[in-house]
């Protein structure tokens, strides 16, 4: 249960004062929908109104907050010309400009002869000072209001600066004093405020310096989001790792036979990382291990001899995988090879149900079924194993920490398996993982042809589809990927179904459509055609994304793929260039493109390499958005930058180590403090495991 002390911050926004439905809505959009996310809503800039000068003393081109009283309102002549007020103090006059102004509203702000705050920016026009539209016209009493720096924040569309900054000092003022989780040596070393003053100070920028990753409210904040993240990972890790690991060592004879049935031979990267993986699981320490390689690299037959070594050894291995297809996929790859060598297999994933499923879920919890494949289907509580030794996850980026963990506890010691084809930095590894064992695959198998990738712009939409008649008149199978579309998984597809309207009137039942919101079976269905049936030409939303294995397939076209992350077109792009036959990525674009973007598509042009194509992404973009796109399934942080905050994150980690190894229940003082952390940073999952546990 979430602590007392956090309820405020966990209120919707529309409990604020001067937050109605129309607002909320904009805010949950743009920040978040609770106070919280409110407070995390950080300024990207700021407005000093700080300079005060008489008029005759203004410096022009500058934000000022002055003093005066009005002296007469020249109201505008024709519709082209401005309403003027002018305005003196001691010192000289000077013109308050207003396009398109009601002289009625004016006259009631600024009466004659009365005295008023303005601040705006200044201008000069010779010898006349003049503020075109003030931000602030106010009595006098409210000068100590107007005359301080005023934090600017992102804004979206239908919010704006005033009424947001308002919501904003509204949720600040419910933010608690929570009891430090900071460790005192550290604070005192760093000269770092408490929690909720640093938020504040955040909030109220008084420099430039101020906004940057490296003010040193910031860097607390940064700090205690980085800790809650290690923590976590800790948390998480301390389960898998508290049943001891379990010596798995099989006689060889599977893997030997598999090897000569094996269509191809083991590249060195691929047996380097089995040799790895195998002596994780001949040693009595729990295996936890990523084996990171390129889409293509031939991370499944990398899965495949562990797996067969714990069935050797007597136990069960699972392989999972992040979607139905996907699944379904590794059955069939695998499914001949089990049978020959005569290990019972079986595919379990949401879609089987009733008395089939009620027969898998048997075999699985008796030891019928030696290698089980499947979905987060296998995630579930009802699903027993009978002995599992060693549990693959595939492309396990598309599954939380929890997942993993729940897999896990399926058996005592469960050695654990991670595939991906993300290539992640060293730093981003750690957010994502804590410390974990690492296989790389950086060969690729023999015989691999680069992809001939181009730009094109959607401009020439009819001479890619000319293009594409022709090579489907060749034989070729094509993939046509359609846009992402920001905010709703709908218009993706409801793109891709006038795509594949569209195309199909062209070539008729060659067309097949595949999408996320399509049944399992029908899904299925189509790819089954495109594999090997009568669908040459594929229309896909991004769910063709990982793994699909289509040798024919030799052309892909990706609209719009300039609303991809880099490390996506890769993957996209890697499901063609896996037969012998030369490929071609036709990345096509909406221009006008920016210079990043045009940066971006270059790199697809000229490299195949995802860890390059990475780090390049990362270079360009920051490490903010690249993490920021959803599809990576790292961590996104609210404050802490790992462009800016590596070092922060190694204190982090040995932080973590250290309350791991003094207070692993977190029951002192200061663990009671660093639960309210999890909280606020949201990481409760791991609190969870810490009660159960
Ligand atoms: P990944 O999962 O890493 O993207 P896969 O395991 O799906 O890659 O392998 C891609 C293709 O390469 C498969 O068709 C597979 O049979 C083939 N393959 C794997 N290893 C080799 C190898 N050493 N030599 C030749 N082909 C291989
Ligand atoms: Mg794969």
């Amino acid at each position: 249960m979430r602590p007392e002390i956090l309820f405020p911050l966990f209120t919707p926004v529309s409990t604020l004062q001067g937050v109605g439905p129309r607002l909320s809505t904009l805010y949950e959009k743009l920040a978040g929908g609770r106070v919280l996310d409110l407070c995390w809503h950080l300024p990207v800039g700021m407005v000093d109104r700080r300079y005060s000068p008489t008029i005759a003393d203004a410096i022009s081109d500058r934000v000022a907050t002055l003093k005066i009283t009005v002296s007469r309102h020249i109201p505008s002549p024709n519709r082209r010309s401005p309403y003027r007020v002018i305005c003196h103090d001691h010192t000289g006059e000077m013109t308050l400009i207003f396009f398109h102004a009601r002289g009625d509203y004016l006259m009631k702000l600024l009466p004659v002869g009365e005295e008023r705050i303005i601040s705006g920016k200044l201008e000069r026009f010779g010898d006349v000072l003049q503020m075109a539209h003030p931000d602030h016209m106010v009595p006098l009493n409210e000068e100590e209001d107007v005359k301080t720096v005023e934090p600017v924040y992102p804004l979206s569309a239908g919010v704006t600066l005033k009424p947001l900054s308002k919501a904003i000092k509204a949720s600040l003022a419910l933010v608690p004093a929570v009891p430090e989780w900071l460790d005192n040596s550290l604070k005192e070393q760093e000269n770092w405020l408490d929690w909720h003053s640093c938020l504040k100070k955040v909030h109220h920028p008084q420099s430039e310096d101020e906004l940057t990753a490296f003010s040193p409210y910031r860097k607390r904040l940064a700090y205690d989001e980085l800790l809650a993240n290690q923590l976590a990972i800790s948390l998480v890790r301390e389960q898998q790792t508290a049943a001891k690991g379990r010596v798995i060592k099989g006689d060889g004879s599977l893997r030997e036979r598999m090897l000569d049935i094996l269509p191809f031979k083991l590249t060195g990267s691929q047996d380097q990382s089995i040799r790895e993986i195998i002596a994780d699981m001949e040693s009595s320490n729990r295996m936890l291990r990523l084996v990171q390689g390129d889409v293509g690299s031939g991370k499944t037959a990398v899965a495949l001899f562990p797996m067969l070594a714990a069935i050797e050894s007597g136990s069960q291995a699972a392989l999972m995988a992040p979607t139905e297809i996907l699944a379904r996929q590794h059955y069939k790859t695998l499914q001949p090879f089990a049978e020959k060598l005569g290990i019972s297999i079986v595919i379990l994933t949401g879609r089987d149900k009733g008395k089939a499923r009620k027969a898998i879920l048997e075999s699985i919890a008796d030891g019928a079924t030696q290698m089980v494949i499947g979905t987060h289907a296998l995630f579930q509580d009802e699903i027993d194993f009978s002995d599992l030794a060693l549990a693959v996850i595939d492309e396990q980026h598309r599954f939380g920490v929890h997942q993993r963990l729940s897999l896990a506890r399926k058996g005592a010691g469960v050695d654990m398996l991670v595939m991906t084809a993300t290539p992640i930095p060293r730093t981003l590894m750690l957010t994502a993982y804590g410390d974990m064992a690492v296989s790389r695959l950086t060969e690729k198998p023999a015989g691999r042809q680069p992809v001939d990738t181009r730009t094109v712009s959607v401009e020439r939409i009819d001479d890619v589809i000319n293009g594409v008649a022709r090579s489907l008149d060749q034989g070729t199978k094509v993939y046509w990927v359609c846009p992402l579309v920001e905010d709703s998984d709908k218009s993706d597809l409801a793109a891709a179904e006038e795509r594949y309207r569209e195309l199909s009137e062209r070539f008729g039942d060659r067309v097949g459509l595949v999408h996320g919101r399509m049944k399992g079976a029908e899904k299925d269905a189509v790819m089954e055609k495109f594999a090997k049936g009568n669908v040459d030409l594929l229309i896909a939303t991004t769910v063709i994304e990982v793994g699909v294995d289509v040798p024919q397939a030799t052309i892909m076209v990706i609209e719009h793929a300039e609303r991809f992350g880099l490390a996506q077109l890769h993957q996209l792009r890697g499901r063609i260039g896996r037969g012998s036959e030369k490929s071609t990525c036709i990345l096509m674009y909406q221009g006008p493109l920016g210079e990043t973007s045009k940066a971006r598509l270059k790199i697809m042009r000229e490299s195949d390499d995802g860890f390059v194509i990475a780090e390049e992404d990362l270079r360009l973009r920051g490490a903010g958005e690249v993490l920021g796109t959803r599809q990576s399934g790292l961590p996104e942080f609210k404050v802490a930058d790992l462009a800016c905050h590596g070092e922060l994150l190694a204190t982090a980690r040995n932080d973590a180590k250290l309350i791991m190894d003094k207070d692993p229940t977190l029951q002192t003082p200061r663990g009671q403090a660093l639960r309210i952390l999890l909280y606020l940073f949201e990481r409760d999952t791991a609190v969870k495991y810490l009660k159960s546990g």
